[in-house]
């Protein structure tokens, strides 16, 4: 399709357009920032959330070990258990003492299991990790396959002398378990034996559910092997699954972290987002290292997070998107108005622009055809005119002495009437050159055109006595031939309208940036205000030929030449004091 035939939109209607896409625009891009600035918000405060919690529940879970390491502890320093008496009847069909045997700390060890419900089992060593009994009895033979001085909380217990916790294992009831273990002391400082506790972790694991502190995805604990020991879901402690977690990338950073319990920052939450690499689902994490070289994790599925913050944003984002239609709907009105404003204007210009052109037009032929009129007519007009003065003076020559004093008179009165119509017709031929006869502007020395005008005026100063000064002219662009007349005319008005006093005349030229002003002042009759205009007209004097002789041409022609040079001309006078006379000259 040619260019010019597409359909061009009128001024109004862009207008509306140009509101309508940026209104559309402006709601998209509210919308889209409002989403994206409450999507982070919800992210930073379920990071917030994920941190105070996992805070809280890691001091919980901690407590919870070190409340079964100070049962165990005080079961240690009571007196029944500073001695084991009853070493030598340990019957290895029964890997301990009979029931019936200590009875004591039988009755002791029952009281805790029951008191406390941290524990599934209880058990009293001898200081090599041999059995010496355990609560309940009914466990006591299962755990003979267990070769516990091999374990390394045994031995780290042996090392330390101090309370030790295990790491996570299956236990004989297939519940996992942590165990607990705490050296009996005698006052020597000697280690008279140990006395062990099962914890059930599935305790932890109750901490840790959702049902306990919402809301979070999943949680979990892991020993510092990685194993888990304690999740949301209680049904993932199982043998299979808890190697899953060493794999967890939060937990394989975490054990790759160092052995130093500073190093891995115990006690401080860690916030950092993860991947689960079993189900690819992006989480947000928080992680913190235990005592124990544990470690705690709360997750919360990212896309849950925007998923309950979601129909909030909508409801915003709409809310905003409704109040920015709304504005923009009165806009667009407001706009529309403006819109068919603007195009009556557009429209009132291009009718004006067209009728300036048009009378433009007109007025520059019928400004030619009087310029052509007035120089034939003035031309035509010399001949018929040359010949009724020539005639008349042939008619007084030949018919001298025949004719009396009046027809004498008549004869002069009819020689002086065409001698002043060749001067008009002159004057008027004068006048239609300036436009159709000028040379082109070209820079010229004002200052040795103002010299040919004095030399040409000569006559007239020196009857006149008059006195023409002048300052340093400058060069204008101008036509020489035109420019002098300019000065003829005004210098010869200057000591033509003179008064008493002899004519003073002084010439002038003041730089104004873009201009020469020109200025020719005298000392003469000076010219009342108000006839500011009418001296500029052609054919207009305020005197009459008695007065002063003259056609009313030369300011005339002074104001064409002016105007043509694309300057201005205007006076400045006080009746009987003189008069300036002052035109300008564009640079
Ligand atoms: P003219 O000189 O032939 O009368 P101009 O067009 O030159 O025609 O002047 C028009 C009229 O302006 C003059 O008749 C005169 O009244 C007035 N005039 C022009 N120059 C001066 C002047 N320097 N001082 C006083 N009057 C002046």
């Amino acid at each position: 399709m040619d260019k010019n035939q597409l359909p061009r939109l009128s001024a109004g209607r862009r207008i509306i357009l140009v509101f309508a896409v940026s209104a559309l625009a402006g709601i998209a891009l509210v919308g889209a920032a409002l989403m994206h600035s409450l999507d982070r918000a919800a992210l930073a405060q379920s990071r917030t959330y994920l941190e105070s919690q996992s805070g809280t529940l890691a001091r919980q879970c901690e407590s919870e070990i070190a409340e079964a390491q100070r049962d165990l502890l005080f079961l240690s320093k009571m007196p029944a258990f500073q001695q084991l008496p009853y070493v030598d009847q340990i019957d290895p069909a029964i890997n301990g003492v009979p029931e019936n045997v200590d009875v004591e700390k039988r009755q002791l060890l029952t009281l805790t299991l029951n008191r406390t419900e941290r524990f599934s089992v209880l058990y009293v060593l001898r200081p090599n990790a041999d059995i010496y009994m355990v609560e309940p009895f009914g466990l006591q033979p299962k755990l003979t396959k267990n070769n516990l001085a091999d374990t390394p909380y045994y031995q780290e217990a042996v090392r330390t002398k101090h309370v030790v916790v295990s790491d996570s294992f299956i236990g004989a009831d297939g519940v996992p378990a942590v165990v607990v273990l705490a050296p009996i002391l005698a006052d020597s400082g000697d280690v008279t034996g140990y006395l062990g506790g099962a914890f059930h972790l599935t305790r932890l694991s109750q901490l840790v559910s959702k049902e306990r502190i919402t809301p979070y995805d999943a949680g979990f604990m892991v020993d510092r092997k990685g194993y888990l020991i304690a999740h949301t879901d209680v049904g993932l402690l199982k043998e299979g699954v808890r190697e899953r977690f060493v794999q967890h990338p939060l937990v394989s950073r975490f054990l790759s972290s160092g052995s130093d319990p500073a190093e891995k920052g115990q006690g401080a939450v860690f916030l950092d987002d993860c991947v689960d690499p079993t189900d690819a689902k992006h989480y947000l994490a928080a992680f913190v290292p235990l005592r124990w070289g544990w470690a705690l994790a709360l997750l919360r599925d990212r896309d849950s997070v925007m998923g309950e913050v979601q129909p909030v944003i909508w409801r915003i984002t709409g809310l905003a998107a409704l109040l920015f239609l709304i504005v923009s709907a009165i806009g667009l009105a407001i706009a529309q108005r403006i819109g068919k404003r603007w195009e009556a204007a557009e429209r009132a210009l291009r009718a004006s622009e067209a009728d300036l052109r048009a009378t433009l037009a007109n007025l520059e032929r019928s400004n030619k055809e009087l310029e052509q009129f007035a120089y034939v007519a003035s031309h035509d007009l010399q001949e018929p005119l040359r010949m009724v003065s020539s005639y008349t003076q042939l008619l007084a020559q030949r018919y001298e002495g025949q004719l009396d004093e009046k027809a004498k008179k008549y004869i002069d009165y009819a020689v002086d009437g065409a001698i002043r119509m060749q001067r008009l017709i002159n004057d008027l031929l004068t006048y239609s050159r300036v436009g159709s006869r000028g040379n082109p502007l070209a820079p010229t020395d004002s200052h040795a055109v103002l010299g040919d005008v004095l030399r040409n005026l000569a006559a007239m100063i020196e009857e006149n006595r008059a006195l023409v000064t002048n300052d340093d002219l400058p060069t204008v662009r101008a036509d020489a031939l035109q420019l002098a007349q300019v000065f003829q005319n005004l210098i010869a008005n200057a000591i033509k309208f003179r008064s008493e006093d002899l004519p003073r005349v002084h010439v002038s030229a003041r730089d104004q940036g873009r201009e020469w002003v020109f200025s020719v002042a005298d000392n003469g009759i000076g010219i009342d205000p108000q006839y500011a205009e009418r001296i500029f007209v052609i054919f207009q004097r305020l005197h009459t030929r008695d007065e002063y002789p003259g056609t009313g041409i030369g300011l005339a022609v002074c104001m064409r030449i002016v105007e043509r040079h694309g300057g201005r001309i205007w006076f400045e006078s006080e009746l009987e004091k003189g008069s300036t006379f002052y035109f300008t000259v564009p640079k």
